[in-house]
């Protein structure tokens, strides 16, 4: 099945664009904002290493992706796209989660390359210094052994995987995460010092936000924001946005909430602390007259846009943004992948 897969790709990618199915569903998302969603792109070697790795985007696959956007497709930050009215060809917002530092070193010098800018939501305790706790967590659960790791939790004598576990402190409240992942750090050896969790640097954002990017908020330490307090919640906003404007010179009118939770009440805080938008993880585009403090965006995952060896296939990712990608696996019978 994966070779007539990949033999069928490049011809339906033809078919595509001859036919101008590419262009007609482009037409019909003009005045939509197709928010794509990012977290990491590391290089090649190494992308096999982290423990996320479906966050992860291979620097060569994310290559073929940007010179696929900048030919089909209208590039901005997420604040100017959602300014802007329509163009003739789709909008494009790409946005990256958590503020990790290949961010800045991989994927911004491929984007600029190609003339393109993008949003980048930063949770600002990492980029202090304190590293995200889930990948604290994971990496200490890779190190640890699921039978220690899990002990420490004390999740009725079960050893949980590495998923389940993440799943299970996601699941705790805030203090009680924090203190379960503070003692794992302390068990674990530290975490390695290199692009799978080194986070940017503040003059790399303040660099970022002089070539024309976005710099936006994703909180201060990666909180579910509808477990917090009034209290909390207010100081993850407001503090979080200090910061960035300590760092860029300028508060952040976009922000993105952890995990994709929210409620009406964590909206409404999010609104009167001064941002002007907000994204969640609910799958699909924004339209016009939508929520802007409940954005959806798409997910650009390797499973989904390149081919089995990991290569970048325009008709695939094509698909994901477009639209396309869908109709072709109906077409073919194939609910998913
Ligand atoms: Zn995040």
């Amino acid at each position: 099945m994966t070779a007539k897969r990949e033999r069928a790709y490049p011809i339906l990618d033809h078919l595509a664009s001859a036919t101008g199915v590419l262009a007609l569903l482009g037409r019909r998302l003009r005045s939509s904002v197709i928010v794509l969603m990012y977290h990491k792109v590391l290089p090649d070697r190494i992308a096999d290493d982290c423990p996320h790795r479906k966050l992860v985007i291979r620097e060569t696959t994310f290559a073929g992706q940007v010179a696929w956007l900048a030919k089909h497709t209208r590039v901005q930050p997420l604040r100017e796209a959602l300014a802007t009215r329509e163009s003739d060809l789709p909008t494009v917002s790409l946005t990256f989660d958590d503020g990790y530092r290949d961010n800045a070193e991989i994927a911004a010098p491929l984007l600029e390359r190609a003339g393109l800018r993008a949003t980048f939501f930063v949770s600002t305790d990492f980029i202090d210094g304190t590293p995200l706790w889930f990948d604290q967590a994971a990496f200490a659960h890779a190190r640890l052994g699921a039978e220690k790791a899990g002990d420490l939790l004390r999740i009725e004598g079960e050893a949980l995987d590495a998923s389940r576990f993440l799943d299970h402190l996601k699941r705790l409240p805030a203090e009680r995460r924090a203190a379960a992942v503070t003692e794992l750090a302390n068990r674990a050896p530290p975490l390695p010092d290199d692009l799978i969790y080194a986070a940017m640097r503040p003059d790399q954002l303040a660099e970022l936000g002089d070539a024309g990017h976005e710099i936006a908020s994703h909180g201060i330490r990666h909180e579910m924001l509808p477990d917090l307090g009034t209290e909390a919640l207010t100081a993850e906003l407001a503090g979080s946005s200090e910061r960035i404007r300590a760092w860029t010179g300028e508060a952040p009118v976009g922000f993105c909430y952890p995990n994709g939770y929210s409620n009406p009440t964590v909206e409404a805080a999010t609104a009167a602390a001064g941002y002007e938008y907000a994204c969640s993880t609910t799958r699909g585009v924004h339209r016009p007259g939508r929520n802007l403090f409940r954005l959806r965006r798409r997910l650009i995952s390797e499973k989904n846009t390149a081919d089995v060896n990991g290569r970048h296939v325009d008709a695939l990712f094509a698909g994901e943004v477009l639209g396309l990608h869908r109709i072709i696996r109906h077409a073919l019978g194939r609910s998913s992948r």
